[in-house]
């Protein structure tokens, strides 16, 4: 098992976590299997509680584990089904030092960061390779180098390089090379005091990646490579790219690979990156262009719907249709009504919680439902146009979910039985995946290709199945259901070209080569 850390220097924000795919990618297209791992050092146990105006999207994983971000990348990128040990946060390791602590584990020791938090970290990042049977354990080191937080992972993996062997670790550090001047010329100098400090937690890196808005010019390259004391084949540009899918070629095509399997010692297995040329060639040939109007509330951080952002990617290679996104605030429609949504191609409702801008995205889903523009709700995007028919339908014009009218007559939308006792917030939403069944007739069984599926879950309410016989007969259908037919997971509007909604997230499975089914059907009747 050999290892590949991937640690961030001189600012937050280079793009690290699709550096540290992309070289996945390259060592996969190897032959070799990859296990990724994400280091958070903030003190959350998980992502699960973080607000993702603050932090981005919480990735939920098959597991049901609430994660950083990243671990979205990964999969998409390397195509694999991870679990919640393959994002390790400071809170998750002292929490498991403290326990064993407790339990008198450690037989009187004083218990220190060094040797006992450092030895859980490297015996986490083991297990998850033994696990798996990895060639090579990739992680990447959240933060920057020189953060107080990250100084115990630092450490470990420093340990881990020395108990390994030189040719068992390869230390990858990005940087910023940021271009100054009349001339533009490229300075090298944050990448020198960034490196002096990685050095000072006792690790020479073998390979740093520059990011930049261009290539590195050849003297830039050379120049790292001295002062940084890496050979020239070491240091790679990344710049700005058109897509994210391209930096894996990017990389590839400066030698990368072959570097790394020469240093790790790795026999080359031939490459293959065929049906990754082949996704990257659709994606940017499109035959058409539609517009997407994307309804939430963090539309100012783009990172909060990553995952929408990278479905919607995903179905315009398969579809070869253009999406272009129209970020809407929901807030917007209550102060400025429906029409902003006009000439818009399809309306995406995506995921959320809290009660600003609820009225606007209800709006947005009758706007949709009454126009006949195709449509797709996500989890409160779901719940929200069964408020909205049960409104306009039904003729109860109070209805709501009691997440945000808790006296409501009518709570279309009301919490999950099981929901009534838990009292903390971290973990205790329904999670994950869960199987669900589809009526063999309906739109979204023809989209899956198939009547059973698995789809992953973050949610506190569900429809309130007293109303279903009166939504269903007035028009609104549930054509997916789990748990025994109890639940209600997938509705259509009968009579509409296309409105089609999920409890699950569909766009957090969705990967370059296997596109989320409902993205890809939204955007194909977007384009028809
Ligand atoms: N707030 C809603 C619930 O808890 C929707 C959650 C979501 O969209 N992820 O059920």
């Amino acid at each position: 098992m050999k290892f590949v850390v991937v640690t961030g220097g001189v600012l937050s924000g280079l793009g690290k976590g699709i550096s540290t795919s992309s070289i996945g990618v390259l060592l996969k297209s190897q032959g070799l299997r990859v296990s990724p791992i994400k280091i958070d050092p903030y003190l959350n146990v998980d992502a699960g509680t973080m607000n993702p105006y603050q932090h981005g999207e919480v990735f939920v994983l098959d597991d049901g584990a609430e994660t950083d971000l990243d671990l979205g990348n990964y999969e998409r990128f390397l195509d694999v089904d991870l679990t919640g040990d393959h994002n390790i946060t400071t809170g998750k390791v002292y929490r498991a030092v403290i326990d064993k602590e407790r339990r008198g584990d450690y037989l009187g020791k004083t218990v220190q960061i060094i040797p006992h938090i450092t030895d859980e970290i490297k015996s986490e990042i083991r297990g998850v390779g033994e696990r798996e049977r990895a060639d090579i354990v990739l992680i990447e080191m959240g933060g920057t180098v020189g953060d107080i937080e990250g100084m115990p992972f630092l450490e470990a993996v420093r340990q881990l390089g020395q108990e390994v062997g030189k040719e068992n670790v390869l230390f990858v550090h990005t940087t910023l090379v940021p271009v100054m001047g009349a001339v533009g010329e490229q300075k090298t100098k944050p990448t020198q005091q960034s490196v002096r400090e990685l050095r000072a937690a006792g690790i020479s890196p073998n390979v740093i990646v520059a990011r930049g808005e261009r290539s590195l010019e050849p003297d830039t390259k050379r120049k790292i490579a001295f002062f940084c004391d890496v050979p020239v084949e070491g240091v790679v540009s990344a710049p700005d790219a058109a897509t994210i899918y391209d930096v894996p070629l990017l990389f590839d095509g400066q030698g990368l690979t072959e570097y790394i399997l020469k240093t790790l010692r790795v026999e080359p297995k031939g490459e293959d990156l065929e049906a990754w040329k082949d996704f990257l060639d659709r994606l940017k040939t499109p035959e058409k262009e539609v517009e997407i109007a994307l309804v939430g509330k963090y539309t100012h951080l783009k990172d909060s719907y990553i995952s929408h952002i990278e479905a919607f990617h995903h179905a315009e290679a398969a579809a070869r249709v253009r999406v272009n996104l129209r970020w809407v605030e929901s807030m917007d429609i209550e102060k400025k009504g429906v029409k902003i949504l006009e000439g818009a191609d399809g309306i995406l409702v995506p995921g959320g919680f809290g009660d600003r801008g609820i009225e606007g995205k209800i709006a947005a889903t009758r706007y949709a439902a009454e126009n006949g523009i195709p449509f797709q709700g996500v989890c409160l995007g779901f719940q929200l146009a069964t408020v909205g028919f049960a409104r306009a339908g039904l003729g109860l014009k109070d209805a709501n979910s009691s997440e945000f009218d808790p006296k409501t007559p009518d709570p279309v939308v009301d919490l999950l039985p099981e929901q009534r006792s838990v009292k903390g917030m971290g973990a205790t939403m329904r999670l994950g995946a869960h199987e669900i069944h589809l009526d063999p007739g309906s739109m979204a069984s023809k989209l899956y290709g198939s009547a059973t599926i698995h789809e992953r879950h973050r949610h506190r309410y569900e429809i309130n199945p007293e109303y279903i016989p009166k939504l269903e007969a007035a028009g609104l259908t549930y054509v997916g259901r789990s748990d025994n037919g109890r639940r209600m997971e997938v509705l259509e509007l009968r009579g509409h070209p296309f409105f089609v909604a999920s409890q699950f997230h569909p766009e957090l499975r969705s990967r370059p080569l296997r596109p989320s089914p409902l993205h890809l059907g939204l955007v194909r009747a977007a384009a028809s």
